[in-house]
């Protein structure tokens, strides 16, 4: 179990290292783990240059798998676009072909109260977004900025998906659905979009493959609406990039904090980078005060996905729930009244509750 450990920038380095501990106890058992670590972000480019060091990418290229922590901030605001830490990221998803973003939306009972939407429409949610990660109108050309000719400016970006591509990403949906309760909603606009009418095609296509699994579709302006109205209705959803952008955002909300969501982004081979969702936070930099659950739990989908260790992921998050039994609290998912703790002492909290698990 090869893991390549990518603190970044921020609260980056803060958070993974409460990942650590909880690699520590694993490790301890005797689970073959080894690490190496590398600069990205912010830090790649203080150390060598470049928000995606040759080093760096070396490092998660010979790794089963990646940890990353999360990059940027604002010394690196002004910096031109291709030394921006963000292009670390995009450059290391591109780079190891990592085209499925799988985002879970759980809300923990415990925290019922964290999410604004009303604890009845939410309790009980537990959802996965499956965006297609590499295509899109994110990357098809052409594109750009040009002058209409008389006098005013249009700004142009092409949607563009090929049916392999959409075969691909519908089967981790269907797999993933698989895996849970047999049921996946397919996300497009085909009442307006070509893209999305092949879209609907290829997914329908690939569904003769699983027939044990229910799919419906959906436009994607009403599942936004359903997401707030009656998101327990969801369990799997699978979309393309844009939409999957979107609506996985509009998802965490109604989990509450975004310091308890993680992410996981696959290749074809289950190779994977593991990160919570949120930002590097400087607003809290280096002041204890940072959620590490997301990155603890982005761990554990690394355990489910890359190594095939559902046993392994399901006892991380139980560590995690342990821990907010006990009431446990950052201050981003605290109630008035609740037990108040820093980045550390949560962190300590779950490796303690996995040792005695
Ligand atoms: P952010 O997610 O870093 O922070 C948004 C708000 O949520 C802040 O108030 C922050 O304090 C809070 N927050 C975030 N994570 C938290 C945690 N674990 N515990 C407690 N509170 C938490 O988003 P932002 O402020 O828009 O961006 C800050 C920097 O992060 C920017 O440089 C941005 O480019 C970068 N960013 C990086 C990633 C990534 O690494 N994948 C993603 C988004 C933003």
């Amino acid at each position: 179990m090869k893991i390549a450990i990518l603190p970044g920038d921020g609260i980056g380095p803060e958070i993974v290292r409460e990942a650590e501990r909880v690699l520590d106890v694993l490790a301890n058992e005797g689970l073959p783990i080894e690490r190496a670590r590398g600069a990205i972000g912010g830090a790649g480019y203080d150390t060598a240059g470049e928000p995606l060091p040759e080093s760096t990418l070396d490092l998660a290229r010979a790794a089963d798998a990646v940890l990353l922590g999360a990059v940027g901030g604002p010394q690196y605001d002004t910096l031109p676009r291709d030394k921006r830490p963000e292009q670390g990221i995009l450059g290391i998803r591109k780079a190891l072909g990592l085209f499925a973003n799988l985002r879970p939306a759980l809300l923990y009972p415990e925290l019922a109260a964290a999410s604004t939407l009303k604890p009845d429409v939410v309790a009980g949610l537990d959802l996965v977004i499956v965006r297609e990660l590499t295509g899109d109108i994110y990357f098809g050309q052409p594109r750009g900025r040009r002058s209409t000719g008389n006098g005013e400016r249009e700004g142009f970006d092409t949607m563009r998906y090929t049916e392999g591509e959409i075969a691909r990403i519908a089967r981790v949906g269907f797999e993933t659905a698989r895996k849970r309760s047999r049921k996946l909603v397919s996300v497009d606009k085909a009442n307006v979009l070509d893209t999305s009418i092949l879209w609907r095609e290829v997914v329908t296509e690939v569904a003769r493959d699983y027939p044990d699994v229910a799919l419906s579709h959906m436009y994607v302006d009403n599942a936004a609406m359903q997401l707030v109205r009656a998101p327990r209705s969801f369990d799997v959803i699978v979309t393309g990039n844009l939409f999957g952008d979107i609506l996985s955002d509009e998802a965490s909300m109604l989990a509450g904090s975004i310091g308890m969501l993680p992410s996981a982004s696959l290749d074809a081979n289950a190779k994977g980078l593991y990160e919570p969702i949120h930002g590097s936070a400087p607003d809290i930099a280096g002041q204890d005060r940072a959620n590490p659950l997301a990155t603890i739990l982005s761990l554990a989908m690394m355990f489910r996905h890359t190594f095939a260790r559902e046993d392994v992921a399901q006892r991380i998050e139980q560590a995690v729930r342990a821990a907010l039994h006990e009431g446990l609290r950052t201050p981003d998912i605290a109630a008035t009244g609740e037990r108040v703790v820093g980045t550390r002492r949560m962190g300590e909290a779950v490796a303690a509750a996995l040792r005695n698990a």
